[in-house]
């Protein structure tokens, strides 16, 4: 029996040119190797399963391919030091993961090593993954080495986190960072592998796998991988199920909830997002991402990265983003973000609850459909701010003609509001504005 390849190793990138997403690092890269400018020291930072231990194997094949005489961008990938390379036999390409070797012990038998001539290759490769676990005394060492480095040596540091990585150490190395990969271009990679291993997926699952892995391409390729054993073809009900994510259909339910004041229905959906077993605080996050969305729809109209990770959510979010203002969208935010501590505790769907009702109560304007929301006069402040309301329900009317109505009209327990919004709701039926009564009274 053939041992099984995971996807993500299967379709592991073997030159630069194939690196997914990182154009510019991929480039330079191959221009230094064909100009022969090798630098000593490469520090590779970024997020993770965003391609730097792969950049780093791809460079050691790079550098000592035997198929050419010198370094090259087309590594072979058949002869002994690419295999060797590969499967990490290589006597002269070495790979340490800080994590577990931090110690200056670790380094200094790194560094020794690194003292004699490559044995078989062109150059000694010293690959540290995680750089930034390394002791301080670790550090030092390697520090030494980086000053005076030996030559035929390059050392490849890659790091998640470089806030911990000491200056000194920074300002020896060529630094490259990569950049977390766009939903488009992991979707179109994720496209490919379908095709080629016969994977049967919607377009649309498809894209919310690349929109499940947040830019990491490993997650990614990892899903799919765990996805093609379904059998049947995969659409996004099973994406959901399998990568525990909340549907998005149902958030954007409950965001509509929100936004028409029903509190019920938010409840409702909360209950059975939480008996389906997603985490509360997920549930959260999501709210949170919708609503960061409605801003950025709200404040950039040409939001065109945004229309094209959404294709049925984004008619969606467009007629949701009708029902908010800007400000109410930035106070739902700070409410949320006002109980972000209580959602890490154990009564998290609790709080996630209380958040909902307080931001069912955030005032809101008109509804898209320009029906009014459950009490549209918690946005009024002044008797101007529903004479603008009923002037965009009834626009064949005058502002003077609405003053002049709004006031001669009579309250309903002692609250001119109700009364408008009655009255207004009553005109557009009839097509024409009653008087009603006559007195005088505050907005509220
Ligand atoms: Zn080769």
């Amino acid at each position: 029996m053939i041992p099984y390849n995971p996807i993500h190793l299967k379709y592991r990138p073997q030159t630069l040119a194939q690196l997914v997403g990182q154009d510019i690092i991929a480039t330079t890269l191959s221009n230094a190797i064909n100009g022969g400018k090798i630098a000593p020291a490469y520090l590779f930072v970024g997020p993770r399963g965003t391609g730097k231990t792969s950049t780093a194997r791809i460079l050691a094949k790079s550098l000592n391919c035997q198929s050419a005489n010198q370094a090259t961008t087309t590594p072979c990938g058949e002869c002994q030091s690419c295999r060797a390379i590969a499967s990490s036999h290589s006597l002269d390409v070495n790979e340490l993961d800080a994590a577990s070797n931090s110690g200056v012990e670790n380094i200094r038998e790194i560094v020794e090593r690194a003292s004699f001539a490559p044995v078989e290759s062109r150059y000694k490769v010293i690959i540290l993954d995680e750089c930034h676990s390394l002791s301080q005394a670790a550090f030092n060492s390697l520090l030494k080495t980086l000053e005076q480095p030996p030559s035929n040596v390059v050392f490849v540091l890659c790091t998640t986190e470089v806030h911990k990585v000491p200056l000194t150490i920074i300002s020896r190395c060529q630094r490259f960072d990569f950049r977390r990969i766009d939903t488009k271009t992991i979707t179109e990679h994720l496209q490919a592998i379908a095709v080629a291993e016969q994977i049967d997926i919607t377009p649309e699952a498809l894209q919310l796998v690349a929109q499940t892995s947040h830019g990491c391409l490993r997650d990614a390729l990892t899903l799919l991988d765990q996805l093609s054993n379904i059998g049947t073809q995969i659409a996004d009900v099973q994406v959901y199920l399998m990568a525990g994510t909340v549907p998005e259909p149902e958030l954007l339910d409950l965001l509509d909830n929100i936004s028409t004041g029903n509190v019920t229905a938010c409840c409702r959906i909360i209950q059975k997002l939480v008996e389906q077993g997603k985490d509360p605080s997920l549930v959260y996050l999501d709210i949170l991402r919708i609503l960061k969305d409605l801003l950025v729809i709200k404040t950039c109209p040409d939001a065109t990265e945004l229309e094209w990770q959404a294709t049925e959510k984004w008619e969606r979010l467009l007629s949701l983003v009708q029902h908010w203002k800007a400000i109410s969208i930035q106070d739902a935010i700070k409410l949320l973000n006002s109980s972000s501590r209580q959602m890490k505790q154990q009564s998290s769907q609790l709080w996630l609850e209380v958040t909902i009702l307080e931001l069912a109560k955030i005032p809101l304007p008109l509804a898209a459909n320009n029906k009014p929301t459950a009490d549209p006069w918690y946005s009024w402040e002044y008797p101007s701010d529903a004479i603008a309301w009923a002037h965009q329900l009834l626009p064949h009317l005058g502002y003077r003609e609405l003053w002049e109505k709004w006031n001669a009209l009579a309250t309903i327990n002692g609250k001119k509001a109700p009364a408008w919004v009655k009255a207004i709701e009553e005109a557009r039926f009839n097509k024409q504005l009653t008087t009603v009564g006559k007195t005088t009274s505050s907005v509220r």
